[in-house]
């Protein structure tokens, strides 16, 4: 039986495992923490990301992929030419690091919000300006969940944001006076054959993702422009595996690429109960090699992220469960605020079912 490797064991890793099993596929995670969610349906390496030992053990796995992009440059060191590791630390260099990504998006031809690299203080004068007087304020590196990042509209909210953030490397980047945010995966198989993911449509509460939905609601074309940007992607950067990219759509219907992320995203979980091929399915198949097509849902779907509140108000799971076409999907994980516990799924025979039921859903959801 194929054995895939995987960099990182939370939530992400718990549902490639989960995905990979039916198919014959058996799962190995490399993940420090004892309690990580993908210990319980994964071959569990508890050790560091740059374990000699436990490298070696993914090292002899037919490939190796990840759940998080903050893989240590000397782990991939240690396994790029012994096993395929896919997507592969090209493209991980340019993903972990917002300003890197930004000018490898625009160099494949996708358009990006305005920006300016903020490497030290001298940068902070005038790039304010240059953004178009409002905008945020992003650490380069480590980011995630609206984590590491400050609305400014003013230099002197721009220069106390710079400190409140350490001082480190950031990127400024200009508001972005966006109509809805939409995301779209895309794969590549090491032969060249690309495949992408639904169009999904994304709203976000204090910088977490709170909803996706499928199909979006997009003017025309948007589908074909969206593919078009991820092929651009995939291709210039030599994609082998999948990445899913988060789209601003403006006014007139443009896309600017938000950030990219280097495998399955949260964005895209509501394809385990579309009807379809999961993402986690397709990331499985795409980074063994083996032959691919769309992974779109075959019915209106859509998903709630559960998150830790300040109050440890649980969602109402009697209601949830006695709604029409929801599924659980839980992380086993403590409670914190804002941290994502699970999520619930919804799947409906028809668009207006489901916008209904989803309203309902989110009443159920704190
Ligand atoms: P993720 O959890 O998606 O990795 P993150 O911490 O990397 O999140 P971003 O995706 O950069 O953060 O931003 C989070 C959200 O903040 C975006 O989805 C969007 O709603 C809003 N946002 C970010 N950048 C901009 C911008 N330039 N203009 C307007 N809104 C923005
Ligand atoms: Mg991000
Ligand atoms: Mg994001």
């Amino acid at each position: 039986l194929p054995t895939l490797g995987i960099l990182g064991g939370g939530q992400l890793a718990q549902m490639l495992a989960l995905a990979a099993l039916p198919l014959g596929v058996r799962t190995v995670v490399l993940e420090p923490d004892p309690q990580a969610p993908a210990r319980l349906c994964a071959e569990h390496l508890r050790a560091p990301s740059t374990d000699p030992a436990a490298l070696d053990r993914l090292a002899a796995c037919d490939a190796v992929t990840l759940e998080f992009e903050n893989v240590p440059v000397e782990a991939l060191a240690r396994l790029e030419g012994r096993v395929p590791v896919r997507p592969g630390g090209a493209i991980l260099a340019r993903s972990r690091h917002r300003a890197r990504e930004k000018e490898a998006l625009s160099a494949a031809g996708a358009g990006v919000a305005p920006f300016v690299p903020v490497e030290t203080g001298a940068d902070l004068p005038g790039a304010l300006e240059r953004v178009g007087g409002r905008g945020l304020l992003k650490t380069s590196e480590l980011g995630y969940d609206g984590k590491g990042q400050a609305r400014v509209n003013s230099e002197a909210e721009v220069c106390a944001a710079w400190d409140a953030l350490g001082r480190v490397p950031c990127v400024l980047e200009g508001l972005v006076p966006f109509e809805r945010e939409v995301s779209l995966g895309v794969a590549r198989t090491p032969a060249g054959e690309v495949a992408f993911g639904p169009l999904v449509e994304n709203t976000h509460r204090q910088g977490i993702l709170r909803t996706s939905v499928f199909p979006a609601r997009v003017p025309p074309g948007t589908e074909a422009r969206a593919r078009d940007l991820a092929r651009r992607v995939a291709e210039g950067w030599g994609l082998e595996g999948l990445l899913t990219l988060e789209f601003f759509q403006v006014p007139g219907g443009d896309l600017l690429v938000n950030e990219v992320a280097p495998r399955v995203h949260n964005s895209g979980h509501l394809t385990q109960d579309g009807g379809g091929v999961s993402q986690f399915e397709a990331q499985v198949r795409a980074v063994l090699g083996w032959p691919l097509t769309d992974w779109a849902p075959l019915h209106p779907c859509a998903m709630v992220n559960v998150v830790g509140t300040p109050d440890g108000r649980e969602p109402d799971w009697a209601g949830i469960d006695a709604l029409s076409g929801t599924r659980r999907h839980l992380y086993h994980k403590a409670s914190r605020v804002g941290r994502k516990l699970g999520h619930v799924n919804l799947v409906a025979p028809d668009v207006e079912t489901l916008r209904a039921r989803l309203e309902e859903l989110e009443r159920l959801v704190p």
